[in-house]
């Protein structure tokens, strides 16, 4: 068998070394356009900022390990240009040489990624403009960086642009980040997003919503973006974290199916429309999990869970892939955002009914010391109470409750099972209800109907003449420190008492802090017949809907 793997990194040298362990006898041949092969892209912007230290600490292996060890034929510097399927070869060329050889194969893996986007704007091939992909990329940003720079636009809120923007500020250089949607993290809801909006305003990150790059201009040393405001920032460093695109030129030109967004088509065994031809990572159009729609998604996870699975098949093992759910985490300075699933907007976008909670737990049990809030939004059919999406922001356990709802999602699990869901606990850790627990039980007691529940949204959209009496049964402490505009104070201790101060024939909309007293306040008033509901996730919701402007 001649298997040949076009791309080294994350896909390609998953797929070759899968390959090897099923194969002693095949001949892998691993293909490189670059120096370096299986190094660690989502390290770079930390490389940058000086949390990794040493440059090699980046290089996950290297080629002469994967000949050692796997006994693989690696070809750096080696550039795949076409693929001849009716003879079964590709055409290489070396880079360094600039010789050009026929390689044939029985089975090729394609694993080729995806390039950052350079949009064709006015100055944008000007020195001193970066986008960060590769090794080459970071030495060239590290250097300037290093230069001893101060001031740095960084074009686009996403996931690289963030983390690039908290390593810059890090070493000092005033940082500003230039975003096109109205929210930073478009993947997100633009709620769960404010507490980082927030945490970038705090540590003096200049964030630049609904605005764009027009132009770059050089200006002595440094450069200048042109907004489409007008405005001019100086800055002697440029990110582009504008999106990525697949590389799909090889399979286009062999004429091989992709999707409208470019990805390369392939069915659940990963195969493209040639079945010798095997595409992963980054370059192919994936099935949403959620949705089953095609869509596209550049992640490390499943590129290398991809590239295992197409060594399997071409193995024979007929393994498929499921599918992917767009699990993913940043951290920005001391906040973590996740999410997995579908998000709010999207299931908005395709009409696909869903409902939500939200809830703001403390991390491990509230009487340990060390508690971290956090805020966690849960998304689930209407019906069957399927878990479509999750999202949370806060610090520390984060991380935990998304797997643990990411592993919900692939598993099919409804926010019943959430409630029965048995999580190691120790106060230093969780607590005996676990934010997943708690999110199963407001969950499942609005679906049961026990707990009728308005969306902060829809209390603040309402007309002026539907809407609801807003009751807030907080403390007059906490009324004192911020409500929602309108709202009468009666706190729930006093609630039972005082209900003659409430309207009869309004619907009474209550809320608390986080949802429970309202929760509470919500049961008592129905049983006095009043038509109520809680308002979802109380006032830290409202207040992730008050984004900073
Ligand atoms: P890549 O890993 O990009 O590898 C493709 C390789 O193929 C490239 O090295 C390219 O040179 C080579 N190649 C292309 N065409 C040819 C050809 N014709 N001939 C020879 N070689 C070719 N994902 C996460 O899940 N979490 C993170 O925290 C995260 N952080 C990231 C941070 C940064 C800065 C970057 C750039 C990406 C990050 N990602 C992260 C995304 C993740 O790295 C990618 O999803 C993943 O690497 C994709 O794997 P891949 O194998 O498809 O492509």
């Amino acid at each position: 068998m001649n298997l040949l793997i076009v791309g080294g990194v994350a896909g390609g040298a998953s797929a070759a070394a899968r390959a090897r362990r099923l194969s002693e006898t095949a001949h892998i041949v691993l293909f490189e356009r670059g120096p370096d092969v299986s190094f660690a892209n989502c390290g770079l912007p930390y490389y940058v900022g000086g949390e990794i230290a040493e440059r090699a600490k980046l290089l996950v292996t290297t080629p002469d390990r994967l000949r050692s060890r796997f006994n693989l034929d690696v070809r750096i510097r080696s550039s795949v240009e076409a693929i001849d399927r009716t003879a079964k070869a590709v055409r290489v060329r070396e880079l360094t040489t600039g010789r050009e050889y026929e390689e044939p194969y029985d089975k090729l893996i394609l694993a080729p990624g995806a390039t950052p986007l350079r949009p064709p704007i006015p100055g944008i091939d000007l020195p001193g403009i970066f986008t960060l992909k590769n090794l080459t990329d970071v030495d060239r940003i590290k250097d300037r960086v290093d230069q001893g720079i101060r001031q740095a636009v960084v074009v686009g809120a996403g996931f690289i642009g963030l983390e690039l923007v908290e390593n810059f500020t890090r070493q000092g250089i005033a940082t500003t980040v230039v975003e096109l949607q109205d929210q930073v993290l478009p993947p997100f809801d633009k709620e769960m997003t404010t507490p980082i909006l927030e945490t970038l305003l705090a540590k003096s990150v200049t964030v630049l919503l609904g605005q764009s790059a027009e132009g770059f201009e050089q200006a002595g040393k440094g450069l200048l973006v042109r907004l489409k405001s007008g405005e001019k920032l100086p800055a002697q460093l440029v990110i582009l974290g504008v999106g990525v695109r697949p590389e799909n030129q090889l399979a286009v030109a062999a004429g091989l199916a992709v999707g409208p967004r470019g990805g390369i088509r392939v069915n659940e065994f990963l195969q493209t429309t040639d079945p010798d031809i095997y595409a992963v990572g980054d370059a192919i159009e994936v099935k949403d999990f959620v949705s089953g729609d095609p869509t596209q998604v550049p992640l490390a996870g499943p590129a290398n869970r991809q590239g295992r699975i197409a060594a399997d098949n071409v193995f024979g093992r007929a393994v498929r892939y499921r599918g992917t759910q767009g699990t993913a985490i940043v951290g920005v300075f001391d906040k973590t955002a996740a999410m997995t699933g579908a998000s709010e907007k999207v299931l908005r976008r395709s009409h696909r009914p869903f409902r939500k909670i939200y809830i703001h737990p403390t991390h491990h049990a509230g009487y340990y010391p060390g508690a971290v809030e956090m805020s966690l939004k849960l998304i689930f059919d209407p019906q069957s109470g399927r878990i479509l999406g999750a999202q949370a922001v806060g610090g520390a356990g984060v991380d935990k409750r998304i797997d643990v709802l990411a592993a919900a999602i692939q598993a099919s699990l409804t926010v019943y099972d959430l409630e029965e869901m048995e999580l190691a606990y120790a106060p230093q850790y969780g607590s005996a209800k676990d934010p997943i627990n708690m999110a199963g039980f407001v969950a499942g007691g609005l679906l049961r109907g026990d707990h009728p529940q308005i969306d902060v949204e829809s209390v603040l959209a309402a007309p002026a003449a539907e809407q609801p009496f807003l009751l807030d049964v907080r403390t007059p402490q906490e009324f004192a420190s911020g409500h929602i505009s309108g709202a009468v104070n009666i706190p729930v201790d006093d609630l039972r008492p005082r209900l003659g101060e409430l309207p009869r024939e309004r619907k009474i909309a209550a809320y608390c802090q986080v949802g429970q007293r309202g929760y509470l306040a919500t049961r008592i008033l129905m049983q006095t017949g009043s038509s109520t509901a809680n308002v979802g996730g109380g006032y830290k919701t409202y207040k992730l809907f008050q984004p900073p402007n």
